[in-house]
């Protein structure tokens, strides 16, 4: 990778400006924002980025740095030194930069920066002159001094809190800003024997060696786990490294004329047009996130600094229209004046991106295809997150103890822990679990991921817990100040109430209130209104969702049909989109407590007749079944599965349901064990199941075909069109398919006959077994649609048991040197290997049946990057689960528009 002649190195500031917004891959999107920024004329403190590739080449050889890369640094810092006109840690006229990381997609909070570099007792000593301001300068480096120790040396953040801490206690502080000069230079000075202590080292005063020291700092914290944790859970992948930013200082913590905030253009929680932000003054880069203080709202920036307020606004305007997205910013403002240090694209719950682009579409900002190109359709099924249950709030007067910050949306009530260990703990055992915290940290990811909700008595709607919460999807309130956690005691404490670690507590991550007490959680606005509990226009967020699938639908080629068994899923379906049931589980109507006791006898039979007696009784249930379904249908096609699972899973397998069976059926106990040792089977999933049982007993075969043509005979009189798509399950011979294929139309000849009524029909096959997938050509001769069943397709065609292959596909998916398959097969179809079963099965079939009709009904029906691989295999339609239909409706047209 060491090209020679590489350029590694790019100068931000003035005209001088190298990047170019299109160069994130290179530049991190930081530092190619930076470069634009400067470019468009906004204040940007000048600087330069070290580029991804000089990262990657870092990486790849031990620390070692590329030809020549040192002397481009040092070239740069020339440059820098040189339109400052300062000069890095000078004893006269010092400048001071910031080292900064910074991916080509955000990693918020992932990587480390260093604020401050540069410092040392002489510059320091300079720094007070010039600025007239000593406390601010010995602040500075008491700062730097804090986390160049931690970040760059690995010296416990805690330790240096501490010595903080102490100091604060002794001198009676209260706040880091009430610490006197005097008190800072006696933090300076146990932070320098902590340094040598931990270190075996003076702290360094050289101003380069100090910067090389923090680039690679920088480089190595791509690969800490943090880093690689977050790009895991957020599937982050391809990326060449972080970009290193050194950028000349401005000072937030100058004064009280001083401050720094962050912001976003639009509300990144419900995506409201508003100008949404925080900030402190007389503060530095992370105070805000970090909740040392409670910050201020973005719009009291007015009654302080007009202009600076006023000068935000219109960077706003004018960052949305270059950007045409919500930005999310960070700037500081040194001694009045405003300085722009950071622009990205906001990260934001589901329901800002939905309301966000579709109001950016009707103000005209973007067209429709870019608005559905943005919403992360892995995301899309938040919207339909539950809710806190407000009326049984109101009708049991159930008061909420404290009002935090509605830092990320959704209901959520769950029982309390204060450690991330004892919530995943505590969640592996199935319990609903809140995490609770002061603040969260990184560290504490783990236990955010499990909980159902995250509480925290600190920080602002930028903390840690805040974005990291949005970013799960996971209900969450920060700075609940009323609330005390102790955890050495681990309780909680509000108003006299005590809260035991395993109590009960509810979050309503929309309002920020916290209440003590189990709450029914209930479902999202957009599933009251399809249910007719709310009005569609009392729910803008229904509205907007509506909007919203019309400009998915225009796009949109794939169908979508979903995997619906009873009539009330079918009906959630329908209403949530979808075009038809792709899978109808015919297994799971048997299992009513009715109907288990004729499958059970079918099952125990000892000979055809019998069999044929038990069908019976099943047969006027099972026709039910589906005339419900048609009729929610509304001639919307279906496909039914015939059925599937090998039979001893009806059976009982412990001693008192055998025995309650044996009373009910009039048989020996006995000789129900008897039958359930006949039915064991050493590999039930490659044994006497799919169409294997419909070949050796075809009556089951005759009763299910006959309830599926009767029922629609029936509804089809109603006036409604049903067009039932009978299915076979598991072929694998095109003999097998023949074969079931004309007992099937026999028997609907026959009621076709009996009734003198006829309707249109289907019989296909799923392919689901490899053998099926390559001879394809054969059975697409009679069959008039397949329907891939990936999730047998995958278990065969990979070798991986569904049931049992968590051991091995976690390494297989999550270790960096043994990631053999991409993502778990399970979840995302192996492109590769199955998909190119999909592929031969789709080419042969066309061949001798040009017409056939394809879909897929396994589980990767509903999964974004499975439904692009759909898109481009040409399927008619993709099949899931019923809140899996929007999701898959956008993936279908993010499909299209990825072409
Ligand atoms: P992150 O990627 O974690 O947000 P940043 O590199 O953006 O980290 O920096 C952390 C904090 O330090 C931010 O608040 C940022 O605004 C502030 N900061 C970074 N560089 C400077 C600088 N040159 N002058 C003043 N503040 C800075
Ligand atoms: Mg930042
Ligand atoms: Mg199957």
């Amino acid at each position: 990778m060491a090209k020679s002649g590489t350029k590694y190195v790019y100068f931000f500031g003035g005209d001088q400006t190298e990047g170019t917004v299109n160069m994130r891959e290179v530049l991190g999107g930081k530092g190619a924002n930076l470069a634009d920024m400067t470019s468009i004329g906004l204040p940007v403190p000048p600087g330069f980025t070290i580029s991804t590739e000089a990262c990657a080449y870092y990486s790849e050889n031990n620390g070692a740095y590329p030809e020549g890369l040192r002397e481009e640094i040092l070239d740069h810092l020339g440059r820098l030194e040189k339109l400052m006109g300062a000069k890095l840690g000078d004893k006269e006229n010092p400048l001071l930069v910031s080292v900064r990381s910074g991916a080509a997609q955000s990693m918020p909070g992932m990587m480390d920066t260093v604020l401050n570099l540069g410092m040392n007792p002489d510059s320091a000593k300079a720094l007070a002159e010039k600025s007239g301001n000593e406390r601010f300068a010995w602040d500075s480096y008491r700062r730097f001094m804090q986390m160049f120790g931690d970040v760059v040396m690995g010296v416990p953040h805690d330790d240096f809190e501490h010595a903080l801490q102490a100091v604060k206690t002794e001198r009676k502080r209260a706040l880091d800003n009430d610490l006197t000069t005097e008190d800072l230079l006696e933090v300076i000075d146990r932070y320098r024997k902590l340094y040598h202590d931990a270190i075996g080292e003076d702290f360094p005063t050289d101003p380069i060696d100090q910067l090389f020291k923090s680039i690679n700092a920088v480089f190595n914290s791509w690969n800490n786990d943090r880093a690689i944790r977050y790009r895991q859970m957020n599937d982050i992948r391809g990326l060449l490294g972080t970009a290193v930013n050194i950028q000349t200082m401005v000072f937030g913590n100058m004064g009280e004329t001083s401050g720094t905030g962050v912001a976003f253009t639009r509300d990144p929680s419900d995506g409201e047009n508003m100008f949404y932000g925080e900030y402190l003054m007389n503060a530095q880069g992370e105070d805000v996130v970090a909740g040392i203080r409670t910050p201020e709202p973005i719009d009291h920036l007015k009654a302080v600094n007009e202009d600076a307020y006023n000068e935000l606004l219109e960077i706003r305007t004018l960052l949305e229209n270059h950007y045409k997205d919500m930005q999310d910013i960070e700037f500081t403002i040194q001694d009045g004046k405003l300085y722009m240090l950071q622009t990205r694209s906001g990260k934001r719950t589901v329901f800002s991106w939905l309301r966000s682009q579709v109001e950016m579409v009707e103000e005209g900002l973007i067209d429709k295809k870019t608005a559905v190109s943005r919403v992360p359709a892995g995301e899309f099924n938040k919207l339909f997150a539950p809710v806190l249950d407000t009326d049984m709030i109101k009708k049991n007067g159930i008061k909420s103890v404290s009002r935090g910050l509605n830092a990320s949306p959704g209901g959520a009530s769950g029982q309390v822990y204060f450690s991330a260990a004892k919530a995943e703990e505590m969640a592996a055992l199935g319990q609903d679990v809140i995490l609770a915290r002061t603040e969260t940290s990184p560290e504490d990811i783990g236990g955010m991921a499990v909980a159902k909700g995250i509480l925290t008595t600190r920080g602002g709607m930028t903390s840690h817990a805040a974005v990291v919460a949005r970013g799960m999807g996971c209900p969450c309130v920060s700075a609940a100040t009323d609330l005390h956690i102790d955890y050495e005691k681990a309780q909680l404490s509000v108003n006299n109430q005590v809260l035991k670690e395993g109590d009960f507590i509810s979050l309503d991550g929309f309002t920020g209130l916290v209440y003590l007490e189990k709450i029914a959680v209930k479902p999202s606005e957009i599933v009251q209104v399809l249910h007719g509990e709310m009005k569609a226009e009392d729910s803008l967020l229904f509205q907007n969702y509506t909007k919203f699938m019309g400009y998915v639908d225009e796009i949109r080629e794939l169908k979508v049909r979903t995997n619906a068994d009873t009539p009330a899923d079918t009906k959630m379906a329908v209403d949530l989109g979808a075009e038809g049931i792709g899978l109808c589980r015919t297994e799971h109507m048997f299992f009513g407590t009715e109907r288990i006791i004729s499958v059970r006898k079918m099952i125990l039979a000892n000979n055809k007749i019998e069999r044929e007696k038990a069908l019976a009784e099943l047969l006027p249930m099972q026709r039910k079944d589906f005339e419900e379904i048609y009729k929610e249908l509304n001639g919307l096609p279906a496909t039914i599965r015939l059925l599937d699972p090998p039979l001893h899973e009806f059976l009982p397998n412990d001693h008192t349901s055998r025995h309650e069976m044996a009373l009910q059926l009039g048989v020996t106990v006995d000789e129900i064990a008897q039958k359930t040792a006949q039915l064991h089977e050493f590999n039930p999933m490659l044994g006497f199941r799919g169409c294997r049982l419909a070949v050796v007993y075809p009556e089951i075969l005759h009763m299910q075909v006959r309830a599926i043509i009767e029922a629609a005979i029936n509804v089809s009189k109603e006036g409604i069109v049903v067009e039932p798509e009978i299915m076979i399950p598991l072929v694998g011979h095109y003999k097998e398919f023949e074969y079931t294929r004309k007992h099937a139309i026999d028997t609907i000849e026959k009621v076709f006959a009996e009734t003198g009524k006829k309707v249109e029909y289907k019989v296909g096959t799923m392919i689901e077994v490899p053998r099926a997938a390559v001879t394809a050509d054969e059975i697409a001769k009679n069959a008039e649609f397949f329907s891939f069943g990936t999730n047998d397709l995958t278990q065969m065609g990979c070798g991986f048991s569904r049931d049992d292959a968590a051991v091995f596909l976690q390494p297989y998916v999550e270790d960096m040197d043994k990631q053999f398959y991409e993502y778990d097969p399970f979840a995302v179809i192996d492109v590769d290997g199955v998909g190119k079963l999909m592929k031969i099965a789709v080419d042969l079939g066309r061949q001798t049946n040009p017409s056939i009709k394809l879909g897929i009904c396994g589980e990767h029906g509903g999964d974004p990057k499975s439904i692009a691989f759909c898109q481009s295999l040409g399927l008619d339609y993709v099949s899931c689960s019923p809140f899996r239909v929007p999701v898959a409706r956008l993936a279908a047209a993010q499909a299209v528009l990825a072409k």
